[in-house]
């Protein structure tokens, strides 16, 4: 399978080479260049299968020769066989008659991030191998993608990895899954500012030669292809659960980068017979607007007990943008260099056609956050986490408002464990969630991390002075 960019002039790549490269040259995002079909008898086929199992015939043709069968094989019945807590990786759980939830949060640090990430730093691990090459893995997160990629990658051989967060503005829980991980090859750096300077600093070691001329850098944020496509397997998973291809399902997605729902549009492009694909925003709402109105602009950013959708735009977004709109590159890297300019664009008629035929849209406030939080556990005894609360509210409200079918039921993506946001959930119903055993003693811990000031020089002195990789081992 060949990777081509939404931006038009990068080189085509194979799996490898997206995987390794994450962002394309042209400042574009990779897709492959056709959509894999099933047919609905190759679907049903899937029926009854592990998790491991319909991940290889999901990926299968998007890795193509990139690993052999043998190899793929063994890489997801290692991950999905013993990375995770739960044997069906990603279960469902019925809330009522048409409400259900996927629990994505079985990994180890406890949110849907690591289904991907898991499997992410397995495969960088492969190819690198087969190169003879080291990569230098530098990031910025505002929380979960942090402790996903890092538990991804520590003690590995091949990859190194510094993650920047902004001091004092992610949570305990999530600040102690970063720093409590002790391996030689995780660097935590707590930089004074705020989440989008840190990731301004990431960016900016991606373009600085003093840096590219001795580290081979990777990305491991939702721009990676290979994280969108280990996210598909499970909108299949689930939907064969409900007799997919003969019976049709809608999610509904907690929102940030776009690139979990996205995930959904690929599996309906692929042939699953998805009815809707809910986005459910908090107030944070661009893409809410984008699909509702057409209007793609970018406002700043309010903090919510939602922080992991808390976005001003959305990468992922452009990739929908460039499909949905007739895959022309060279007329999108316009208009994304309108938008970059301005901050503000609207959605072509074919963009917004597109997109209708498939998405709705959803936009939760914070009481209607907590009020979700509150019915699920009064209702069906669960505890959900906040993220959880924006999707199930958002799949309520359109019910409510005659925008579903009835008869079809309603998956909302469950993207975190309730006890990773233990606050916000005891706010909402006196109950505080606790940390499941397997993170064990997080609070014990010793915490290793350093600080550093908010300037660039000083973020890239420190990577610079501590890499241990070279490009070539
Ligand atoms: C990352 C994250 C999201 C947003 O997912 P996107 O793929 O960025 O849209 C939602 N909920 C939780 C808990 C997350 O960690």
């Amino acid at each position: 399978m060949q990777y081509v960019s939404t931006r038009g002039s990068a080189p085509a790549l194979d799996f490898e080479g997206v995987t390794l490269a994450g962002l394309a040259s042209d400042g574009g995002l990779y897709l492959p260049v056709e959509w894999p079909q099933f047919s609905p008898d190759e679907i049903r086929s899937m029926r009854g299968q592990p998790y491991w199992q319909v991940a290889v015939t999901v990926m299968r043709p998007f890795i193509g020769d990139s690993l052999s069968e043998a190899e793929l094989i063994a890489v997801c019945k290692k991950v999905y066989g013993t990375k995770f807590a739960h044997a069906a990786i990603a279960p469902l759980v019925q809330l009522d008659q048409q409400h259900w939830l996927l629990e994505l949060f079985h990994g180890p640090t406890l949110a849907f991030k690591d289904v991907a990430l898991q499997l992410l730093g397995a495969l960088f691990e492969i190819f690198l191998e087969r190169r003879n090459e080291r990569l230098t893995i530098v990031g910025a997160t505002s929380g979960d993608t942090g402790s996903a990629a890092i538990h991804a990658v520590a003690g590995r051989t091949r990859t190194e990895i510094f993650m920047l967060h902004p001091k004092g503005r992610v949570s305990d829980v999530q600040r102690r899954q970063m720093t409590t991980v002790r391996a030689p090859n995780v660097h935590n750096l707590a930089i004074e500012g705020s989440f989008d300077d840190a990731q301004a600093h990431v960016k900016r070691m991606f373009t600085d030669a003093d840096v590219t001329g001795v580290l081979n850098l990777g990305a491991v944020n939702s721009i990676n292809w290979a994280r969108l496509m280990a996210q598909v397997v499970y909108y299949f998973t689930s939907a064969l659960q409900f007799g997919a291809p003969d019976r049709r399902v809608s999610y509904s997605v907690p929102t940030g980068n776009f690139g979990d729902v996205f995930a959904g549009y690929v599996a309906a492009r692929m042939g699953l017979p998805i009815e809707r694909l809910i986005v459910a925003t908090n107030v944070n709402d661009i893409l809410h607007r984008a699909l509702s109105s057409g209007d793609y602009s970018a406002g700043g950013v309010t903090p919510t007990i939602t922080p992991s959708m808390d976005i001003q735009v959305s990468s992922n977004f452009e990739r929908l943008l460039y499909d949905a709109g007739g895959r022309d590159g060279a007329a999108l890297a316009q208009q994304m260099r309108s938008f970059e300019a301005t901050k503000a664009m609207q959605l072509t008629n074919r963009q917004a056609e597109g997109a209708a035929a498939l998405f709705a849209s959803c936009a939760v406030s914070q009481i209607e956050t907590s009020r979700a939080v509150q019915q699920a556990y009064q209702a069906s005894q669960q505890i959900i986490d906040p993220h959880t609360a924006v999707g199930l509210g958002a799949a309520h409200a359109l019910a409510a408002a005659g925008a579903l079918d009835p008869a079809v039921p309603v998956v909302t993506l469950a993207t975190a464990h309730p006890a990773k946001f233990p606050d916000a959930v005891e706010r909402a119903i006196g109950v505080r969630p606790s940390l499941p055993a397997r993170v064990g003693d997080l609070f014990g811990r010793e915490e290793s991390y350093v600080d550093l000031a908010g300037d660039y020089a000083a973020t890239r002195d420190y990577v610079l002075e501590h890499a241990a990789a070279t490009g070539a081992a």
